[in-house]
């Protein structure tokens, strides 16, 4: 594994061991060039997965880009990293199980949207707000009031400007 502070291939493992619930082996490496120390995770890939973008292009899919964009919605929410992480697992094993190698972005959208909706209801309006643009004032309407019901009311009221606190990073998914 190349080190990504100097780009010196003989980094070494200091240390193994499993990490969301047995689901991932997080390996702590140290590069002896320039002493830098960095974090890999090895996870079962069922499959190759590319997306197609809106525009029809096509770009590998990447587990990262995806998680940056649950972290945006999720950024000062009461949810523990692990959680999160398991959350992001069991999308990217969603999208794996499809039986297709290519998936669209609405398609992984939707499935965020789906995992977030279970697990915060603030997060799920931030990322919805994003990502289905809301052109419609009724759009906005109808999610208010799914978090209603979902009890998580309080909360937006406490959000205040949704739109404010949506960085780019969902856009990209
Ligand atoms: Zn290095």
């Amino acid at each position: 594994m190349r080190c990504p502070f100097c780009g010196g291939e003989d980094t070494q493992v200091k240390d193994s061991r499993p990490t969301e619930e047995h689901a991932a082996i997080r390996r702590r490496r140290v590069c002896p060039a320039c002493g830098g120390r960095f974090t890999t995770f090895e996870r079962v890939q069922l499959r190759e997965l590319t997306v197609i973008k809106r525009s029809g292009r096509k770009v590998p899919f990447d587990r990262n880009k995806l998680s940056r964009s649950v972290e945006v919605a999720l950024r000062k929410r009461p949810i523990p990293a692990e959680r999160i992480e398991q959350m992001v697992s069991s999308i990217v094993r969603q999208l794996e199980s499809t039986g297709e190698s290519e998936v669209t972005s609405a398609r992984i959208g939707e499935t965020v949207l789906q995992a977030l909706r279970d697990l915060d209801g603030v997060a799920y309006v931030r990322f919805a707000s994003v990502y289905r643009d809301f052109r419609e004032a009724s759009d906005f309407a109808e999610v208010l009031r799914e978090i209603a019901r979902d009890g998580a009311a309080g909360d937006m009221q406490r959000e205040g400007a949704v739109q404010a606190a949506v960085p780019v990073a969902i856009k990209k998914l």
